[in-house]
């Protein structure tokens, strides 16, 4: 028997596709499993450096300069501002270098800004984009690195890094975190919303994949399948007890593979489907400090979206900008105690069309001395009843007894026959108050810039960022897909504050030499020769 040839493998580093790399691989090391090393210190990652990257005979850099491309440059120096250590400290310091984290981190949020989102699409944009190879340093990552990146470090880059980021774009775009404008919007789910489930079937479901489960213990398949029709049936259980509790009719359905997404109405009258709420504060730069996603309830999460703008900017909200939709007792009794101002109108009263053109609570003046409330035809409605605070109740009391028959102006405002009824709760002083205070012109003007500071946030990540749709099954990766979209939307508010900059200082210059052309001559012709106008314009950015 002879023996086998042996082929000695070169281990010796591989060259670097651009000279002069901040790293290079050391294949001595492989043998040892990942995660074996001390993760501590001594980590090395691919870090290449995008100004060896040449085109023909000049380099990236000129030739992004020449071509006027701003995003690269703003984008890179932002996340060289960051501390990566919390991505970092999850490598082992032993084996294959990785992709750097900032690099990859620079890969993704460049890619979302361009509208990509795909893995695939990535991968590609890493190979063909002259602008994403100067912000990742020429790396070409394969999509299920990405992903597996995206995996790994999710927790950080929705929570802390989030928080760094936008601190470097506050500082960029020289805003603060003083005054606040909410919103929220529904974005569609990643499941299919032609597949649901009441509670029979997904009762049978369950009993099915049990069954199946019990015949073949050993199956992962089968234990997963188990696990999913668990879960579908927990959750429309619990969904239809709530209904139960709130009075609602009818039963819920609940996606099999997404039991927490919620079926909702969209906006724009676009019907009912499958869907999260996300919500945002936005300051008036238009830049996102707090992020939150929620699957129906976008009151629920004022209070933690303001917990995270002030572990941003280190100060509290003063004054908080929110549409009608937030107008109840949870917003306004947060604002209390965190002693903000509130300005929010009221909406349409709960249950009622929005197009009712009955008089709503508003319009009833409650007269707090004599505990009576003052209806619109100037008549008196005294307490006639009072209700204790159950589960499924408030505590209430309840205001009537008016002289309603005859009133000229009872068909617009009720059509019981006992005449008109009102409840007075605990927040209803509160509310009363908030009512007073939006009535005056001041607090009409301030709440007029709400529009102009969030509204524009959801039209940018729909349109340009193209999130019409979650691609993410689950709340968790929903919360992280959000979270990277709004890295991605605060750096494009990066770009935009620097291309004001930039135009404020051009058109100084181009004022100034319109002013003085005795130094033209000097100059020569600098407005046709592109290369020295670019060095003149260099000279701005840098004093930008
Ligand atoms: S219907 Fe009754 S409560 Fe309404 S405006 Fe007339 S008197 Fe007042």
């Amino acid at each position: 028997m002879t023996a086998r040839p042996q082929i000695k493998i070169n281990t010796a580093p591989q060259l670097d596709i651009f000279s002069g790399a901040a790293s290079s691989p050391d294949h001595k090391k492989h043998d040892k499993p990942k995660g074996s090393g001390n993760k501590t210190d001594k980590r090395r990652f691919v870090a290449p450096n995008p100004n060896a990257i040449t085109l023909g005979n000049s380099n990236l850099k000129e030739h992004l300069e020449l071509t006027g491309q701003k995003t690269p440059f703003t984008v890179a120096s932002l996340l060289d501002e960051q501390d990566w250590s919390d991505f970092e400290q999850r490598y082992a310091s032993e084996g294959r270098p990785p992709y750097s984290p900032r690099n990859m981190m620079g890969l993704i949020l460049y890619g979302i800004m361009q509208g990509i989102t795909s893995l695939r699409t990535l991968e590609r944009l890493a190979r063909v984009d002259l602008g994403c190879m100067w912000v990742t340093g020429g790396i070409f990552p394969d999509h299920a690195i990405i992903g597996r990146f995206i995996n790994m470090h999710s927790k950080s880059m929705a929570g802390a890094f989030f928080e760094s980021l936008t601190r470097a774009v506050l500082k960029k775009t020289n805003s603060d975190g003083s005054c606040l404008a909410g919103d929220g919007t529904v974005i569609e789910a990643a499941c299919s919303s032609y597949n649901l489930m009441k509670q029979e079937a997904a009762q049978q479901a369950h009993e099915t994949a049990q069954k199946q489960a019990d015949n073949h213990p050993d199956c992962p398949e089968n234990k997963k399948k188990l696990e999913m029709a668990s879960s579908t049936l927990e959750a429309v259980i619990e969904r239809n007890e709530k209904r139960k509790k709130n009075g609602k009719s009818g039963s819920a359905v609940v996606s099999p593979t997404e039991p927490e997404a919620v079926v909702q109405k969209m906006k724009r009258g676009r019907g009912y489907t499958t869907g999260y709420k996300p919500s945002v504060l936005a300051n008036n730069k238009r830049v996102v400090l707090a992020q939150a996603v929620d699957p129906t309830n976008e009151t629920t999460v004022v209070s933690p979206m303001l917990d995270q703008s002030m572990q941003i900017t280190g100060k509290p909200v003063d004054e908080m900008l929110l549409d009608a939709g937030y107008f109840n007792d949870e917003v306004i009794s947060t604002s209390l105690e965190r002693d903000i101002s509130l300005l929010c109108p009221e909406g349409k009263e709960p249950g009622k069309p929005k197009e009712s053109k009955k008089f709503q609570k508003g319009h009833f003046y409650y007269d707090e001395t004599n505990d009576v409330y003052r209806c619109p035809a100037g008549k008196e409605l005294v307490l006639i009843g009072q209700i204790k605070g159950s589960i499924r109740t408030k505590e209430q009391k309840i205001y009537g007894n008016g002289p309603c028959e005859g009133c000229p102006l009872k068909d617009q405002c009720t059509t019981n026959k006992k005449g008109r009824r009102i409840k007075r709760y605990a927040m209803d002083d509160a509310k009363d108050a908030l009512r007073q205070v939006m009535q005056h012109p001041k607090a009409k003007k301030s709440f007029s810039k709400r529009k102009a500071m969030v509204e524009p946030v959801f039209a940018y990540l729909r349109d340009i960022q193209g999130l019409n749709r979650f691609r993410r099954k689950g709340l968790e990766k929903v919360k992280l897909e959000f979270g990277l979209h709004l890295l991605a939307y605060n750096l494009s508010r990066a770009v935009k504050a620097s291309f004001h900059a930039i135009f404020r200082y051009n058109r100084i210059l181009w004022l100034y030499f319109e002013r003085y052309r005795p130094f033209d001559r000097k100059w020569g012709s600098w407005e046709r020769d592109p290369v020295k106008r670019h060095s003149l314009q260099r000279k701005v950015l840098h004093w930008v």
